[in-house]
């Protein structure tokens, strides 16, 4: 078996043909994605497979509806060659957000196109009401998307498994502490789930279809209702030995603080700058309904709590993102979730002059922060792509996990 070694795979052809054939198609599927579209001569030479293996792959693939002709290139002389192109509707793959307040559930093709969206506000995250909702939405979305379902990926808060930390508080789903997620919401929908962390996942999905696009290295802070990091290293999620790095709502940034409403610590930076104490504040002064519709009224409007949190959670801010710059040297970062642009945006400006860090420097192509580009759907849509590049990327592992993805 391959080992992933610091975060990346390595491919080697084992000796089962039937994993030989499965690895070749994979290699002759990611080439074709990656360019647009080829000819059989060109995958050839670019996965050094012979003619005649590729001849056959493409048949294959062809056949299951993977890819499909695009027509022929006018090149030189003789007859053009066909090209191929992967055939978006080949089927799609499902990512469904979790949050402790709403569910978003996303249905991607395989060219990474939109087909079918839902979110829905939840009342009650207890395991119960979860598994009975995400099977409905699931089914309702794949109906939607009007093609095959060919993987589930959903995203839920960590921390996993943390002693005193795990799935307790509002920041997180209630109830689920000690539940194998991935186990139960297979068993729900009878099929293979993948489960992530909210933030890795909404990393993913800036790095997929917005801010990430064209940066390999970069952080994300991710507003959920508490506050997670997600890191890109080298285009591939970095995720820990549990796959919780990035917990960095519960880094303590005022020693003796505020207690923290989830892990019972004092002075976690969930306590300041998460949407769910704007929320609480909000509650305090007898504003309920906080959607992030509302949200962005109230902001809109000039709400003076919206003001307060605002001004106090880049206080705190600054500093932490100064402090990532040091540790990990991000290209930027990005900051998303379930916030408005507008409230980003200002959180942004507001933060000012950043403290000093490795990352100040005068030439710069990208500003140290920037906001993310998918908005509300970022963490559904880094869900969705984590069994489609499960399915495309070139791999040997027999029981794949999130972190041999290699975007
Ligand atoms: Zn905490």
């Amino acid at each position: 078996m391959t080992k992933p070694t610091n975060g990346r795979h390595t491919v080697a052809i084992g000796k089962n043909p039937e994993r030989s054939r499965e690895h070749n198609r994979r290699v002759v599927l990611d080439i074709v994605r990656r360019h647009g579209s080829l000819g059989r001569a060109h995958i050839a030479k670019l996965t050094q497979l012979t003619a005649q293996a590729v001849a056959n792959i493409v048949d294959e693939l062809v056949d299951d509806c993977f890819l499909m002709e695009v027509g022929r290139l006018r090149s030189g002389r003789g007859q053009p060659p066909i090209q191929f192109a992967v055939n978006p509707e080949g089927g799609v793959t499902v990512g469904v957000e979790i949050a402790a307040d709403h569910m978003v559930t996303v249905a991607l093709d395989l060219a990474g196109q939109l087909r079918a969206k839902s979110v829905i506000s939840l009342a009650d995250t207890t395991p119960a009401n979860i598994l009975s909702v995400f099977a409905s939405e699931l089914e309702h979305v794949a109906n939607l998307a009007r093609t095959r379902l060919l993987g589930i990926g959903v995203v839920m808060p960590g921390p996993f498994e943390v002693d005193g930390m795990t799935s307790v508080g509002p920041t997180t789903l209630s109830g689920w502490a000690g539940i194998d997620a991935a186990k139960a919401l297979g068993e729900a929908c009878g099929r293979t789930v993948i489960v992530e962390n909210d933030a890795t996942a909404a990393a993913v999905g800036e790095r997929l279809f917005g801010a990430g696009l064209a940066i390999s290295n970069f952080c994300m802070v991710y507003f959920g209702a508490g506050i997670g990091l997600g890191i890109i290293q080298d285009g591939t999620p970095y995720r820990g030995a549990f796959g919780n790095a990035g917990e960095i709502g519960h880094v303590t940034v005022v020693p003796k603080g505020r207690p923290c409403p989830s892990c019972g610590q004092f002075g976690c930076l969930e306590g300041y700058a998460s949407v769910y104490v704007l929320r609480e504040k909000l509650l305090a002064h007898g504003v309920s309904g906080t959607t992030v519709a509302d949200l962005e009224k109230l902001h809109g409007s000039g709400h003076p709590v919206v003001e307060e949190w605002m001004d106090e959670a880049v206080i705190h801010l600054g500093p932490m993102i100064a402090m990532l710059e040091n540790i990990l040297d991000p290209q930027t970062i990005v900051l998303g979730g379930a916030l408005p642009d507008a409230i980003i945006d200002d959180i942004i400006g507001l933060m000012g002059s950043l403290p000093t860090s490795v990352a100040s420097r005068r030439q710069r192509d990208i500003p140290r922060v920037i906001r993310g580009k998918t908005g509300q759907l970022t963490a559904a849509l880094g869900a969705a792509s984590l069994p489609l590049f499960d399915m495309v990327t070139p791999k040997l592992e027999t029981s794949p996990t999130a972190s041999q993805i290699s975007i």
